[in-house]
């Protein structure tokens, strides 16, 4: 997508920001600078819930009908800058092309469903104990949403909220993570100018999280905090949110284990454990973190796995590879201390462990494709997230105790078992304390219409369905006196 990122988008307007700063953008696979975008201050963030704050009382009033057709512009629009779209993902988040769409596949599923969203927003209605008395239940939008993303995969993670809030009447300040402003923020301005949305429904403040981080998700005028991100900021938004009393849905960090029993099939148990790792080079929320193989199986697992992983391409996102770059140089240095530490306690490399020569240079952000076996638990790429192109392969003795390692961790995202009998492995999944898990698959699964949450350490309200549509709207309870009530003074 042709242009100029260096102003922000507040109330229909493209405005200069006030600082007058910009922050450059980084494409991970060439290293140069893909664009200067605004970096944003506390007045920014003013104006653009100002901005929303005025929008709300007209947008909310706007018959579902015309917002579900809005919506259902968004998703042409999203269908007809697809190739600009898929080259800025690879350019600025490092997504190969494939992934690229699958971005925008998973997109226009999301705006396909916030579409129905204006016509599902149905109430409740309820006899009284009281007689003459009627109850209404309606449900309303709850106003200012806010929608605060990370880099990994922009485009569908800021579409998730934004495009149900906005369908559902609310109006949206969004703030994208720095590493992807563009895919994840400014971008959808245009789209936005595309269809024609009334001016202040989105506005879109760039800056960094450390700086605008807590007037963003702390705002008085903020009445729902949509947060997805790594689980130690989302307690801090989440307390911020909840100083300011807004409501916060936080989708934030993964440790999925992917358990392997002796009956599997262990060529399919590869096959999907292999897409699970290195989709988008295991930057994804629910990537394997962990493999979990039964005693049996174990070396099997591990020599064919190895054999795979071994044969993956790697390189630039603007290459014909299946690994491509790390987002930026700390995600990469802390990948690549999680597998030295790894291997210094103990573990095997069976493969990978260092970065890959790209354009001549041997200090590239791509990690070569990694598997490291004879991991515990307790070793620094099993018990972190590491997001990354890393495959730890734990033992288990028998499957209790594969689900009490996949267990032990405060995370609870989502998870995968393979199973020879598909019951056994439903059962498994009845005890794995995640809140999604995938029987003969693996932990990457999203589709709009189905509810999308973790448990524990890895998330509070849920996405998706029903369940953002809860999140984005409130019931107010209207009850009717048709006949004089009799009062006792
Ligand atoms: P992050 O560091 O938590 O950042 C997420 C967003 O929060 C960014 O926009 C960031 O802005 C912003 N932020 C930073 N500090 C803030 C503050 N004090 N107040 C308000 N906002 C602040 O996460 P990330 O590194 O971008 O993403 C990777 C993490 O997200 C992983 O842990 C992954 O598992 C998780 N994730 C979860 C899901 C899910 O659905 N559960 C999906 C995808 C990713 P800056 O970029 O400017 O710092």
């Amino acid at each position: 997508m042709e242009g100029n990122w260096e102003e922000l988008y507040i109330n229909g307007d493209w405005c200069e920001p006030d600082s007058g700063d910009s922050l450059a953008v980084e494409n991970p696979s060439t290293r140069e600078t893909v664009a200067q975008v605004p970096r944003g201050n506390e007045a920014d963030v003013d104006a653009a819930y100002e901005a929303a704050e005025r929008a709300q009382e007209e947008w909310r009033q706007t018959p579902p009908a015309h917002r579900e057709e809005l919506t259902q512009d968004l998703l042409q629009a999203i269908e007809q800058r697809r190739e600009e779209i898929v080259s800025l993902l690879a350019a600025e988040a490092g997504q190969v092309p494939p992934v690229g769409h699958t971005s925008v596949d998973l997109t226009t599923d999301q705006v396909a469903e916030a579409a129905t969203m204006p016509r599902r927003m149905k109430g409740e209605h309820a006899v009284s104990n009281i007689p003459g008395k009627e109850h209404i239940v309606e449900r309303e939008p709850q106003g200012v949403v806010t929608v605060i993303s990370p880099w990994n995969f922009p485009l569908n993670l800021s579409v998730r909220a934004l495009a149900p809030a906005i369908a559902a009447g609310n109006t949206v300040v969004l703030k994208p993570a720095t590493n992807t402003p563009i895919t994840g923020g400014l971008l959808f301005a245009r789209l936005f100018e595309d269809v024609g949305f009334p001016d202040g429904v989105l506005n879109i403040v760039t800056g960094r999280g450390s700086e605008i981080g807590d007037a963003v998700a702390g705002h008085e005028h903020s009445d729902v905090v949509a947060f997805t991100g790594s689980s130690e900021v989302g307690r801090r938004v989440a307390a911020t949110a909840g100083e300011n009393l807004s409501e916060a849905a936080m989708e934030l960090g993964g440790n999925n284990a992917h358990i392997v029993t002796a009956d599997a099939d262990i060529d399919a148990a590869v096959d999907a454990g292999l897409f699970g790792s290195f989709t988008h080079q295991g930057q994804v929320c629910i990537s394997i973190n962990r493999h979990i193989v039964e005693a049996d199986v174990y070396d099997e697992y591990v020599e064919k796995l190895t054999a795979r992983v071994a044969d993956l391409p790697a390189g630039s996102a603007h290459d014909e590879v299946v690994v491509g770059p790390i987002i930026d140089e700390s995600q990469r240095d802390e990948i690549l201390t999680y597998i030295q530490q790894t291997i210094e306690a103990g573990a095997t490399l069976e493969t990978g462990g260092d970065v890959v020569e790209l354009n001549g240079v041997d200090d590239s952000l791509v990690v070569a494709p990694t598997v490291l076996s004879d991991v515990t638990n307790e070793m620094a790429a099993a018990c972190n997230e590491h997001f990354g192109p890393v495959v730890p392969i734990i033992q288990a003795a028998d499957v209790d105790e594969a689900v009490a390692l996949a267990n032990d961790t405060p995370l609870g995202l989502s998870g995968s078992v393979h199973a020879g009998d598909v019951g056994a492995g439903k059962r498994i999944a009845q005890r794995m304390e995640t809140g999604m898990v995938h029987v003969n698959d693996q932990p990457i699964n999203d589709e709009a219409h189905v509810p999308f949450s973790g448990t524990g350490a890895s998330g509070v309200g849920g996405y998706n369905s029903d369940d953002f549509l809860a999140e984005v709207t409130e019931k107010k309870w209207i009850s009717l006196q048709h006949e004089a009530r009799e009062f006792p003074f």
